[in-house]
């Protein structure tokens, strides 16, 4: 097993903490216009809000692989059942934050796994902002929307 070398906190240029020294990554499953979200747990950082499973990117491991590797150890999804379609990069200079935006085929499954994860449910689009949502999510959900809608718009 290679070591996890992305824990820890980092002080960004834009003058928040944030935690993964190689950057982060969240997983933005989505599937028949709802998205998979996570509720998390009140004793974690933000706690007791909805976002995407994910967290710190190690530097051996591509964005993708971080975020699927999180979200398989907070939601027990299979990899298998999903297709990475893009990439949204929130970058601090320096530091980023990435979500993959993934499609769910019908079998996909996700499950409450460990104790940063209170509940996992699917949300329509349009009502993911009534959710309290997690600070950092609630800043780029309506630019990964944007790019959501264009991705599923038909051609
Ligand atoms: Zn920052």
């Amino acid at each position: 097993m290679t070591a996890r070398d992305g824990d820890g906190w980092i002080e960004c240029a834009c003058g928040s903490k944030h935690w993964g020294k190689h950057g982060a990554a969240g997983l933005l499953i989505i599937r028949d216009g709802s998205v998979f979200l996570q509720h998390r747990a009140p004793w974690v950082h933000n706690g007791d809000t909805w976002g995407i499973p994910g967290g710190a990117r190690d530097s051996h491991e591509t964005i993708i692989e971080g975020a699927i590797r999180e979200a398989v150890e907070e939601t027990g999804i299979k990899p298998e059942d999903l297709q990475p379609v893009h990439t949204f990069t929130d970058d601090h200079e320096g530091w980023s934050y990435s979500t993959v935006i993934a499609f769910a085929n019908e079998n996909l499954e996700g499950h409450e796994l460990n104790d940063e994860s209170h509940e996992v449910r699917w949300v329509k689009f349009d009502d993911v902002t009534r959710l309290p949502l997690h600070p950092s999510f609630a800043k780029t959900w309506p630019l990964i929307r944007q790019c959501v809608d264009d991705l599923i718009a038909p051609r």
